[in-house]
């Protein structure tokens, strides 16, 4: 296996067994079979460079950090060395003019070919001017983008869902980009920020078969998006013996119990951080001692009540999209009804929360 990627990476200290056995990890995260781990390193290794345009929008960056990760580069970031990216405001080194020219012509040149990458939020409000790049408004230049884009990626809960700038009252008009663009084939990696593995995860995908991984009904990779972090969280055996901490350091936190009652959003919320982890597989939220707070769902900060737990069925968390919401709280319903059973239980009408079935 050679070509420009390896040679890359090699200079970089990351060796080809390294890489093999990175592709081989992204696959099985895929739930792809063994081989086609091997499949993805060959096809990333000998893939033509596709073009890559990034446009980072009503955004904090944050994103682009993770991505990058440019205080500890990482596979993940190097991976970008797998396709041309031909624009990308916070890494190119062209500014002004030179930086829009070059876009042009990385558009122009790869017309109906290039992979679109958006972060942020599109504001609409006061003819969009809320932001714009060299005079044009982000509504203006993403239109103009999507339009010879193969595909388009919305990277962060900004571009996937609105995000932080489309919370109440949303004073700019922000909307995502698949309330703009209808007409491209679109996958959403939500998260505040993302996780560099998923972004990995796609680009892989594409280079390898030349389409998108398959959606849920967020347009989320199914891979990475299937489960609930609640699904698949170490803290879960404390939920479902009933071991909660009440505050952040009374016994039971320091025992490593759930942290339902502390306000965690894992039941309700759809991502990887439980699997992948953060920081190279290092720890992530709940493992650090802090309730997940849903951000890779719609509307999730408009949701609130971080500290809150949540009330289930009948006042589940409004973040999500309904459906997801629901099938998320019809799982939690179900552990809830099974404890429910067992402390000889509610009214089936009943909100049951968990003080209730303490009681
Ligand atoms: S409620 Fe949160 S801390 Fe508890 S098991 Fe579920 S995801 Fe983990
Ligand atoms: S644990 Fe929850 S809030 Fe934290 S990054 Fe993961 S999905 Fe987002």
């Amino acid at each position: 296996m050679q070509g420009p990627l390896i040679d890359t990476l090699a200079r970089r200290g990351v060796t080809r067994r390294t890489f093999l056995k990175y592709c081989a990890t992204l696959a099985s995260m895929m739930a792809l079979p063994p081989s086609v781990g091997r499949a993805m390193a060959e096809a990333m290794a000998a893939a033509k460079r596709p073009s890559v345009i990034w446009l980072p929008f009503q955004e904090c960056t944050g994103c682009t950090e993770s991505i990058t990760r440019s205080h500890s580069p990482t596979i993940e970031g190097m991976i970008f060395d797998m396709v041309s990216l031909d624009y990308q405001e916070t890494l190119m080194a062209a500014a002004g003019h030179q930086a829009e020219e070059a876009r042009h012509a990385a558009m122009k040149e790869n017309h109906g070919k290039y992979l679109l990458i958006v972060d942020g939020s599109i504001p609409l409000g006061i003819d969009g001017a809320y932001s714009c790049i060299g005079g044009r408004s982000n509504l203006d230049i993403l239109k103009e983008a999507a339009e010879g884009a193969a595909a388009i990626v919305a990277m962060g809960s900004c571009a996937s869902f609105g995000g932080i700038p489309k919370a109440n009252p949303n004073p700019t008009g922000a909307v995502s980009v698949s309330d703009i663009v209808k007409d491209k084939p679109i996958v959403n990696i939500p998260g505040c920020p993302p996780i560099p593995v998923v972004m990995t995860g796609v680009l892989a995908h594409y280079l390898t078969f030349g389409s998108l991984p398959e959606l849920d009904a967020q347009g989320r990779p199914k891979a990475f998006f299937g489960e609930t972090i609640h699904d698949r969280c170490y803290r879960r055996p404390f939920y479902d013996q009933g071991k909660f901490a009440k505050t952040f350091d009374d016994e039971g936190a320091r025992q490593g119990w759930c942290l339902f009652e502390l306000g965690c959003k894992g039941p309700v919320t759809h991502n990887a951080c439980a699997t992948v982890k953060w920081n190279g597989g290092t720890s992530w939220p709940v493992e650090s001692g802090h309730g997940c707070i849903g951000c890779s769902e719609p509307d999730f900060w408009d949701g609130g009540g971080f500290y809150k737990a949540l009330s289930v069925p009948a006042d589940p968390l409004k973040i999500g999209a309904a459906a997801a919401v629901a099938g998320a709280a019809a799982g939690v319903a179900v552990s809830f009804a099974n404890r429910a059973k067992k402390k000889a239980a509610k009214a089936a009408h009943e909100t049951t929360t968990l003080d209730d079935l303490e009681k």
